[in-house]
């Protein structure tokens, strides 16, 4: 069994990352989101074991201490970690795995998993980042400003990733995300194993 290939795809808040992570998974099955533990109190509508693995500081800490994570960071303020046993099990199994995290994971992955991918995204404008984050309706004014003053950190290490997409049209930034996935897939090893019988039938006397 040849391992899949780990995605992570980063980005500032507001730079419309989920939505279009959540379309890339309908568009190209496949893929499995992996579910990362954090400090952070559920917004209106999270459900735990669906978007994140809610937990308090203290065990979040001793899970640290048992190495359970693969990364981990402090972003805005809480806690958020990424199982290792997951993510490493589905890729032992062959699937295609894809980490929604921050630079400082995304980093700390890149050092243990140097064979993943990994993309930034950018919003077209820092007008229009403001206006999604405000727009969002879901976080105090507070953690709105947090996230805004955080957003320059985060892009400041776009360079560091294998690719970057401005996401202004949706559809477009869809489509560019799609090509990298499609194009990672169609790479050696993984499609000559996909495609061995067809090979194998093209070569027959
Ligand atoms: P949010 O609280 O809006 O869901 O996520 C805040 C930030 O934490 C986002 O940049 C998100 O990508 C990042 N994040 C979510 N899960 C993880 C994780 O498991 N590890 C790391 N390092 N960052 C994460």
């Amino acid at each position: 069994m040849i391992e899949g290939t780990l995605f992570v795809v980063a980005a500032p808040s507001g730079a419309g990352k989920s939505t279009l992570v959540n379309a890339l998974l309908e568009r190209e099955p496949g893929i499995s989101l992996s579910v990362s533990h954090t400090t952070r109190p559920p917004r209106v509508g999270e459900e735990y074991g669906r978007h994140y693995f809610f937990v308090e500081r203290p065990d979040f800490e001793r899970e640290i201490a048992d190495g359970i994570f693969l990364e981990h960071a402090e972003v805005h303020g809480n806690l958020y970690g990424t199982s290792r046993t997951v993510v490493e099990g589905k890729l032992a199994e062959g699937a295609d795995v894809l980490l929604e995290i921050d630079w400082q994971g995304a980093r700390q992955v890149r050092m243990g998993k140097p064979d993943c991918v990994s993309v930034f995204i950018l919003p077209p404008s820092r007008g229009e980042l403001e206006r999604r984050l405000r727009g969002r309706g879901s976080d105090a004014p507070e953690v709105i400003e947090r996230r805004l003053f955080n957003s320059r950190e985060e892009i400041a290490h776009a360079h560091e990733f294998d690719y970057i997409i401005v996401n202004d049209r949706f559809e477009d930034a869809l489509g560019d995300l799609q090509a990298i996935v499609r194009a990672v897939r169609q790479r050696t090893p993984w499609s000559a194993r996909r495609h061995e019988s067809l090979i194998e039938e093209l070569l027959a006397p």
